[in-house]
C-alpha cells in the first residue's frame, strides 16, 4: 500500500523534487508549488530542453493520428486550457509568451497528399472536430502567398501557436515567483530508502537531495537516470527533428496569417509565422540516438518541401538551425503520474505535442502529488500502462546532453 504522499518533513526537505526542467518539470513544479507544496527542481540549464527548438504548434486537431483517440482526449482538454493558462503566466510574469490564435491551414500539392487529407478530414469529422474543406482556390485567397499548385486543403480554425522559449522562460519566473527551489546541476543517481520509497537524488556535484516525492521529468532522458529500478524504468527514446528559422521582412505585411503544414512526398513540413517576424520551419523526424547534429540533408530537405509550398521562403534570410529531441513514448503518449516505486512519479514521454500538453500536465500533476491519484483525464496515461523500459540506444557524455 502507498504512503501517503503528502509526508511532513523538516523545513529544509522539500515535499516535491522534480528532476529536469523542460516545460514539463516546470509546469509540474508551478502548479505543486501553487498548491502549496515546497518544491525544488533540479536540471544544470532550466528553460532550455526540447522548447528550443520546437515549434509551438498547438495542434490537437491537425496533429490527429490514426489509433491515438486517447491522447487526442488529453490534447483538446490541454488546448481548451491554453487561453487561461496563457493569460495567467503572461500576467503573473509580465511576459510577452508569443501567443497567437491564429488557425492551421493544412494543404495538399499533389493527388496523394489530398487523398490524404481527405482521410484526415473524414477522420477528423468522425472524432467531432471543427475542419473545414477548402479548394486550392480558396487556400490561397486565405494564404495568398501559397504556391499556385496547391490542390486543396484544411481549414482548423483552433489549432494555434505559442513560442516555445519564452513559454520556458516564462515558467522559470513563474517557479521562482511561486518559491520553487532551482539546483542547476545534473541528478545522477536516485536513491531508494527503507521501504522501496524514492527519497531524492545524488547530484554531479555528490549532494545529497531529499524529498518527499520525486517527479522525473527528463525528457528523451528520462530512461537515463540511475538507480531507478528497471521495472519502473520510463520507455523513452529520443527521436531528433531539425527545424530552421527564417525572418520575415516586416515592412510588406506578414508572408503568411497563419501555421500552414502539408505532408509532401510523404514528409510533414509545417511553417509557423510569429508575430515578431520569425518563421519557423519544421521538422525532420529522425531516430538516431541523442545526436542533434543539423545536416546539410535535413537543411536541404525542410527548404526544399517548404519552398514547394511558398515560394516566397527564398528571399528570406535563414537565421537559425537546430536539431532538437522529442520525448517519444511506444504509445506516442506521455507518462503521467505515480510509478510502481513508493514516492516517484514521471511526467514524460510528451513526444511531439509537449508545447501543446504542458497545461493539462500541470493540473494533473499537482493533483496526482497532492492526492496521490490521477485525476480522471490523466488515467489513461499512467505510467503502468507499460512494463520496464526497452534498451535505449547509447548514451553521449554529459556535458552533451542538453537538447
Ligand atoms: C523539432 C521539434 C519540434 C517540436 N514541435 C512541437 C510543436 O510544434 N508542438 C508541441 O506541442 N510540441 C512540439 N515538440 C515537442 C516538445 O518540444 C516536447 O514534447 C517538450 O518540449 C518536452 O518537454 P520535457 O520537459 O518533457 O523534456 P525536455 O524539453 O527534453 O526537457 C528535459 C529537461 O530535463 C533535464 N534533465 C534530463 N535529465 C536530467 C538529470 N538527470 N538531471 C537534471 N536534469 C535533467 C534536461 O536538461 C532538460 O532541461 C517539438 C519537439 C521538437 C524536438
Amino acid at each position: 500500500m502507498s504512503s501517503p504522499p503528502h509526508t511532513p518533513r523538516t523545513p529544509r526537505t522539500p515535499d516535491v523534487l522534480v528532476v529536469g526542467g523542460g516545460i514539463v518539470g516546470l509546469v509540474t513544479a508551478w502548479r505543486a508549488a501553487q498548491r502549496g507544496l515546497a518544491t525544488a527542481l533540479v536540471d544544470p540549464e532550466p528553460g532550455g530542453g526540447a522548447a528550443r527548438v520546437a515549434a509551438g504548434m498547438l495542434a490537437a486537431v491537425t496533429e490527429l493520428h490514426y489509433g491515438e483517440e486517447t491522447l487526442l482526449a488529453l490534447n483538446l482538454a490541454s488546448a481548451r486550457r491554453y487561453p487561461a493558462f496563457a493569460a495567467e503566466l503572461a500576467e503573473l510574469t509580465g511576459r510577452d509568451l508569443g501567443y497567437r490564435r491564429c488557425g492551421t491551414l493544412a494543404v495538399a500539392l499533389d493527388a496523394d497528399d489530398r487523398a490524404h487529407l481527405r482521410d484526415l478530414h473524414a477522420l477528423q469529422q468522425r472524432s467531432g472536430l471543427e475542419s473545414e474543406w477548402l479548394s486550392g482556390r480558396e487556400c490561397r485567397r486565405l494564404e495568398p502567398m501559397l504556391a499556385p499548385g496547391v490542390r486543396g486543403g484544411l481549414r482548423v480554425d483552433g489549432d494555434h501557436q505559442i513560442d516555445p522559449r519564452r513559454l520556458a522562460r516564462a515558467l522559470v519566473a513563474a517557479c521562482a515567483h511561486a518559491g520553487v527551489v532551482f539546483h542547476r546541476v545534473w541528478a545522477e543517481r536516485l536513491t531508494v530508502g527503507r521501504g522501496d520509497r524514492a527519497t531524492g537524488v545524488v547530484t554531479a556535484d555528490g549532494t545529497a537531495l531529499e524529498a518527499g516525492q520525486v517527479v522525473l521529468a527528463g525528457g528523451s532522458l528520462s530512461g537515463r537516470l540511475t538507480g531507478v529500478p528497471e521495472a519502473v524504468l520510463p520507455p523513452v527514446r529520443p527521436v531528433k527533428g531539425q527545424v530552421l528559422r527564417l525572418t520575415m521582412p516586416r515592412a510588406h505585411g506578414p508572408l503568411l496569417n497563419r501555421t500552414v503544414r502539408a505532408v509532401v512526398r510523404g514528409n510533414h513540413v509545417y511553417l509557423v509565422p510569429r508575430e515578431n517576424g520569425e518563421l519557423v520551419v519544421g521538422a525532420t523526424s529522425e531516430e538516431l540516438g541523442w545526436d542533434t547534429t543539423v545536416t546539410a540533408g535535413g537543411v536541404y530537405a525542410l527548404l526544399r518541401d517548404a519552398h514547394e509550398l511558398v515560394p516566397g521562403i527564398t528571399e528570406l534570410p535563414l537565421t537559425e538551425t537546430r536539431a532538437g529531441l522529442r520525448p517519444g513514448s511506444p504509445d506516442n503518449a506521455p507518462l503521467l503520474g505515480p510509478t510502481g516505486l513508493d514516492g516517484l512519479l514521471l511526467a514524460t514521454g510528451h513526444y511531439r505535442n509537449g508545447v501543446l500538453l504542458t497545461p493539462v500536465t500541470g493540473d494533473v500533476m499537482a493533483h496526482a502529488l497532492t492526492t496521490g491519484e490521477l485525476p480522471e483525464e490523466g488515467r489513461p496515461f499512467t505510467p503502468r500502462r507499460f512494463g520496464g523500459a526497452p534498451a535505449l540506444p547509447p548514451l553521449p557524455r554529459l556535458p552533451e546532453h542538453s537538447a
